[in-house]
């Protein structure tokens, strides 16, 4: 069968047609797939990252990189830091507290004495046990009252004293005839006490009073003596027995010689919560004991203690400096004590320093320390007699509560153990 030419056209058009279709249905499944790949590529994940590229290791840091490495924390406002939000408070929290002592709470002084016996007890033994032990003798011949004064001698009673003592005593053992020990003791308790004096006042004067300029000012104590006496550790200690009976105190540190005097004495202070006033190192000791004086009166301290330069006494413009020191002070009022240290283990050179501070200044008062080291309570005896002054205070020990007011009864029990 032969096709007509009609048909063949006709076959022509269509071959074409089914051409053009195919075209076109490839083309747009071509264009709708590039569209769908668009797509899925949008969603897909990202790309996982890229494994850290292994570089040279961090260099040592060096000595002041600190600063300028950059911080990575963002920076907290002041308001962020100093508000006291939680998360304040916990940094706070984590942060080590600040060491503040506290502030202690010194033993009352009433009765001192009597605990720190024992401590007499112990370095007297040779002047009471030895007196009692001669006295008990059944012939008291005139060598055994030599020995009684050498042991009164040794105990550095001093030489005048001593023979009074001995010739009291002598008279009262010839009138009493037999004595039992308990007798013995009881007289020579009494002739100790007589030596010593009942009546003196030993308060250590503080009462506020009136200044020169008519207003109120606290008692005001120079603290004076040789370097290496104990100066500063009294002032510090009697910073603690004010404290202790109730006084507000400002220290003064005028000893601005000696390099550590000062920190001693603020640490003194610190204890017991009394401020302490300072000047330069080497600075004018005057000037240092004035201002102390003058923050006193401001703060309405109850009492200014202050601790003076004990450089040698032989150095004669250095002491004349402790009568400046004193005169300055004075242009705000009275000084109400100048108590003299002295170390009781120099024996006859503490009394040699006591003649010398006396010419400078008035001393009102003795503090005998370091009679927890020695035999030589007799010094107690000397001194009075020397100076005219009574012994107030005294040391025994190196604790902080370790000084006490001087009682003459509790001094001689401990003595002869009464
Ligand atoms: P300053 O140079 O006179 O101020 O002397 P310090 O106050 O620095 O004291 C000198 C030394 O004496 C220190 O080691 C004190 O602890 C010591 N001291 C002070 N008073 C006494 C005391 O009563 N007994 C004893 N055993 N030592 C004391």
């Amino acid at each position: 069968m032969t096709r007509s030419p009609s048909w063949l056209i006709l076959g022509g058009v269509m071959e074409y047609l089914i051409l053009a279709v195919v075209i076109a249905v490839v083309a747009v499944a071509a264009i709708s797939g590039l569209v769908i790949s668009g797509r899925k590529k949008k969603r897909l994940p990202p790309p996982p990252p890229s494994s850290p590229t292994v570089t040279a290791p961090p260099a040592e840091p060096h000595v002041g990189e600190e600063a300028e490495t950059p911080r990575e924390e963002p920076r907290r406002t002041i308001e962020e830091v100093d508000l006291p939000g939680a998360e304040a408070q916990a940094a706070t929290a984590e942060a080590p507290a600040p060491e503040v002592p506290p502030i202690e709470v010194p033993e009352p002084s009433a009765g001192r004495l009597v605990r720190l016996r024992a401590r007499l007890s112990r370095s007297q033994n040779t002047l009471g046990k030895g007196l009692l032990t001669l006295l008990s003798r059944e012939h008291l011949d005139d060598e055994t009252w030599e020995e009684v004064e050498d042991t009164l001698l040794t105990a550095d009673v001093g030489v005048a004293p001593t023979q009074e003592l001995v010739e009291r005593l002598r008279e009262r053992v010839k009138v009493l005839g037999t004595r039992t020990p308990d007798e013995l003791r009881g007289l020579l308790r009494e002739e100790l006490l007589h030596l010593i004096g009942t009546d003196a006042d030993r308060s250590v004067h503080t009462e506020s009073g009136v200044g020169a300029n008519g207003g109120e000012k606290p008692g005001v104590v120079m603290v004076v003596g040789v370097n290496g006496t104990g100066k500063t550790t009294t002032t510090g200690k009697l910073a603690r027995v004010l404290v202790a009976d109730g006084k507000s105190v400002v220290l003064g540190a005028a000893d601005t010689f000696r390099a550590a005097a000062a920190d001693q004495l603020q640490t003194w202070g610190e204890r017991v919560g009394a401020r302490t006033v300072r000047g330069p190192e080497a600075g004018d000791p005057a000037s240092v004991a004035f201002d102390a004086v003058k923050e006193g009166i401001a703060e309405s301290a109850d009492v200014v203690l202050i601790d003076t330069a004990g450089r040698l006494h032989t150095k004669t413009g250095l002491m004349d400096e402790l009568g400046k020191v004193k005169r300055v002070v004075e242009k705000h009022g009275a000084v109400d004590e100048v108590l003299l240290v002295l170390d009781a283990t120099t024996g006859q050179n503490g009394l040699v320093q006591a003649r010398v501070f006396a010419e400078v200044v008035d001393i009102t008062g003795i503090v005998l320390t370091k009679l927890d080291g020695t035999a030589k309570g007799g010094i107690v005896v000397a001194v009075q007699r020397e100076l005219n002054v009574p012994v107030k205070l005294v040391g025994l020990g190196e604790g902080a509560d370790d000084l006490a007011p001087f009682e003459p009864e509790a001094f001689v029990d401990a003595l002869i153990g009464g």
